[in-house]
């Protein structure tokens, strides 16, 4: 049985709480801590149950030796960090220094310079390795299930893969002219960057949101997909080594697109400061400030997301062709925790991620990515948990499918 110490109350963490809960078979104790502690408190006496106790903290995370504190307080098997990007390191040096497992969601990122690169954590994994404890990077759906679904489609069903597309589609519409679907500084820093895809071992780059594809997708129609850089190329390019081309595409409105042009053009996404009133701010911080909160689109939004990959590739010397994707209903997930379907698809995952890991079924000593695991029992837990995902080995999507 095991504790889990769940670091960050937003969007992702809500549904990650719940699913931790849900699954009482593996987690007995659950200790939620973030900056605001009364988003935790709520959890916790709504949790709280016969089948697992729930205690609430406050804790900030920037600084190693509060972690240190918390984890030396509770004595967690894992820690689920599921706050920003900027905490990664943090959290992790004081998972090193307990020697805790530790899991996170998206790459770890500094606050004054957009961008990120796993080489920042994977220089733990020494550490990691010594200290006899997991840290398991990206376990969200992407990154995260789509690194997971590569390495299923390579186990099962090719000798080589020769290209991934990574397709990240949202046909959901929350009824705001602007909105972001997770916390908006992180996800605004990240569309902002060129786009970078990786091709014959090297990474070409691209202006942001320069190249777009319209692909027809099951259950949300045709939308108009942007080339971004993410960071599962990074992962996927190290274990599959013979891969040739790795891309990621997101989906985007025409309305959420020139918002964003008019806020760039304004210098309102700029992670520089600037002084204001006497003040320093940055202004990418102040418009999150200003913008909707994610965890409050959940009762507004309707629609689904469709997430998955084309892997193309070779069998037994034949040409294949695999597409291997997640649709997720908005209203279902907001139905079930509260929650969008952005927030429910990187949730549970996490939760996913951390059972295996406390059950002993993911082990090992190190930094570890999603690639690095046996992918059957996370995708066999990812249809029990409420991410069914649906195989398909003859995909007619795109009109310009061999671009
Ligand atoms: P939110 O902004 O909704 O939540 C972030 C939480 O972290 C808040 O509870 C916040 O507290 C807390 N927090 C922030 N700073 C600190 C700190 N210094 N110490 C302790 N707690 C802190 O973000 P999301 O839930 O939308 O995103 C969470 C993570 O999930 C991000 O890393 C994001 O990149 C990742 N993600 C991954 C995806 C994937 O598919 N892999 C997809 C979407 C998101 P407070 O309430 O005080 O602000």
């Amino acid at each position: 049985m095991a504790k889990a110490l769940v670091i960050g109350c937003g969007a992702v963490a809500s549904v990650a709480i719940q699913k931790i809960a849900q699954n009482h078979a593996v987690f007995k104790e659950m200790v939620i801590a973030s900056r605001s502690v009364h988003k935790c408190e709520a959890f916790a006496a709504k949790l709280n149950s016969e089948h697992i106790s729930v205690l609430a903290e406050q804790v900030d995370a920037d600084h190693v030796e509060n972690v240190v504190k918390l984890i030396e307080k509770h004595h967690p098997d894992i820690v689920v960090n599921v706050a920003l990007p900027y905490q990664n390191i943090p959290i992790m040096e004081a998972c090193i220094q307990t020697k805790t497992h530790y899991l996170d969601t998206a790459c770890a990122e500094v606050r004054d310079q957009a961008g990120f690169e796993y080489g920042t954590q994977w220089v733990y994994h020494e550490r990691f390795k010594e200290a006899g404890v997991v840290a398991l990077l990206g376990s969200g759906f992407d990154p995260g299930v789509t690194s997971v679904f590569s390495m299923y489609a390579k186990k099962h069903y090719f000798d080589e893969i020769d290209t991934i597309d990574i397709l990240d589609a949202n046909g959901g519409d929350h009824g705001y002219p602007f909105a972001t679907n997770f916390n908006p500084e992180i996800n605004i820093r990240e569309i902002t960057l060129p786009g970078r895809y990786y091709e014959n071992g090297s990474y070409k780059v691209v202006p942001a949101l320069s190249r777009k594809h319209e692909y027809l997708l099951d259950q949300i129609g045709p939308k108009n997909m942007y080339l971004m850089y993410h960071e599962e190329i990074e992962s996927l390019a190290r274990f599959i080594p013979e891969v040739k081309r790795i891309r990621f595409y997101m989906s985007f409105g025409d309305a959420y697109l020139t918002h964003l042009r008019v806020l760039e053009n304004i210098g309102m996404t700029s992670v520089k400061p600037i002084m204001f009133q006497g003040q320093e701010i940055v202004p990418l911080q102040f418009l999150k400030a200003i913008l909707p909160d994610p965890s409050t689109l959940g009762p507004r939004t309707k629609g689904k997301t469709n997430i998955g990959c084309i892997i193309k590739g070779r069998k037994d010397g034949k040409e294949k062709t695999y597409y291997v994707y997640n649709v997720c209903d908005h209203e279902a997930s907001f139905k079930e925790t509260g929650s969008q379907a952005i927030a429910y698809t990187t949730g549970v995952p996490a939760m996913i991620g951390a059972a295996l890991i406390a059950q002993g079924i993911w082990q090992g000593a190190g930094v570890y990515n999603m690639e690095q695991f046996n992918p059957d029992p996370f995708m066999d837990m990812l249809n029990k948990w409420g991410l069914p995902w649906v195989e398909n080995f003859n995909p007619v999507m795109i009109e310009d499918y061999e671009d």
